[in-house]
This record gives C-alpha cells, structure tokens and sequence, in this order.
C-alpha cells in the first residue's frame, strides 16, 4: 500500500505523480472496465486511481443514479482487496446546474471519497453571474474538486467569463482542489493562474479526464507543462497519498 513520505520541494516531476483523481469507466461513458483502467493505472507506475463517472443529469443522461453507484461501489471493494498494492478513490462527477446549484442528495452517497463539480455551459451568463455560480460550486459542503476552471475553458472562443481572482479565493477559503486537465485534445495549463493558486496556497491536481484506459498516461503532459512553468510539486494534490486524500476530502464542515 501507499507509503507517507513527503513531496520534495522540487520542481513537479512525473515521478512524483502518485495517482489522479479524474477518470471514468463503462458505468457511464468511459470505453473501459474499472478492471482495465486500474491495470493501466497500475502500469503506470501509479499508486491510486481516482474514479469519477459522471452522475445522471441532462448533460449525462447516461450517468449514474444511487443504485448504479452502489453497484459500482460494490466492484470497488472487490477491485481493492484483489489488488492489495493499488487503492481507488471512489469519486463522482456532478454537473452544477447554471447557478452554480450542485444536486447532490446528502446521505446517498455518504461512502464516496470525493466529489468533483464540472460547471455549467457558459451561455447566458454574464461574467459576475457565471463567477457567482462557480462560486455556489465551490461553497457546497460535498464538493471537493472543481474541474477544468483553470484549463480548457481558458482555450474556448470566446473565453468563459470568469473572474478567476474570485474563484481562487473562495477554493483558497473552502479547501476546494481545482483541476488543471492535462487531456492534450483540451487544455493547457495556464501558467498565470496556476502561480495566483500557488501565492493563494489554492491546491491544484493535475487530472487526464480519462474516458479511456490509453488516456491516462496524459497527465505526463500536464506535468511536463507545469515544469517548465516552474511549478512546484507541493500544490499539486497528485503528490498526496490515497489517505492524505481521504484524510483531506472527509466532510468536515465546508463554508
Ligand atoms: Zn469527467
């Protein structure tokens, strides 16, 4: 299982990547197994993965409701005493409603590890209205990760209008991880935001949004990036163990 040594000051390095947090499978509309991803993840050097496939909503009607999750719970727990060498943070993705609303119903999913937020389509909002919703995002108490604010919408045409000074000081206030997605076809790290996040001691993880097992080793990208960006491993969640994360994500009375 996963030692406790520390992340070195250093610039981040692939190796001192211990897993990722953003992954989907065949419950929902990843191509592969829970099965098939872990392998990869395992030949990867990792020493956790995260799995976070999408709950139902009108963007993911294919997604998880309350008993997929529970039968994919049920996987997990076998996927883990089968491979004693390897842990699995079970996570959801939820899409937040356009203000911002994340509908997440308290006590049916009480044994997930983490929850990720994806915020909503820009359309229609201003850019204090589109920041106010992310910020709701951030502000709910079962909310851990919030995905791709600093990546791929910074590349979209026209840019998201989001007042990310606001958004790194309420993931500063409340705790919230924000995820730079390392997947080359979306994003790039946006080295500016990414320093802010550093002076803010705003934690950041580094996430492939894997959809198939052959894209998780996207995340080498995302690193390669933050250092030659003088990134430093320690705002980067990836260099925690599985159980810093745990220990890190249980509900402890978010603002
Ligand atoms: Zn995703």
């Amino acid at each position: 299982m996963t030692s406790e040594l520390q992340p070195s000051n250093d610039l981040l390095r692939p190796c001192d990547i211990r897993g990722l947090l953003h992954s989907h499978s065949r419950y929902a509309d990843g191509a592969h197994s829970l099965r098939r991803m872990v392998e990869t993840a395992r030949e990867l050097g990792l020493e956790y993965l995260g799995v976070s496939d999408h709950l139902k909503s009108v963007r993911h009607p294919e997604g998880l409701d309350a008993e997929g999750e529970a039968v994919q719970y049920e996987e997990i727990s076998g996927l883990r005493r089968e491979f004693s060498d390897f842990d699995f943070l079970h996570g959801v993705e939820v899409d937040a409603a356009h203000d911002g609303t994340v509908d997440l119903p308290l006590g049916v999913f009480e044994h997930l590890d983490y929850v990720i937020a994806a915020l909503p389509e820009p359309e229609g909002h201003s850019k204090e209205s589109y920041t106010d919703a992310a910020l709701k995002a951030i502000h709910h108490p079962s909310v851990d990760v919030i995905s791709r604010p600093v990546g791929s919408y910074m590349l979209t045409k026209p840019p998201v209008p989001l007042d990310m000074m606001r958004v790194l000081k309420a993931a500063a206030e409340t705790g919230t991880v924000l995820e730079v997605d390392a997947n080359p076809a979306c994003s790039d790290l946006d080295g500016t935001h990414c320093r802010l996040a550093a002076e803010l001691r705003v934690l950041l993880a580094i996430n492939p949004n894997a959809h198939r097992a052959a894209r998780l080793v996207d995340y080498r990208q995302g690193v390669e990036i933050a250092r030659t960006m003088g990134l430093d491993c320690r705002q980067f969640v990836n260099t925690f163990t599985a159980t810093q994360l745990r220990d890190r994500f249980k509900r402890d009375g978010k603002a």
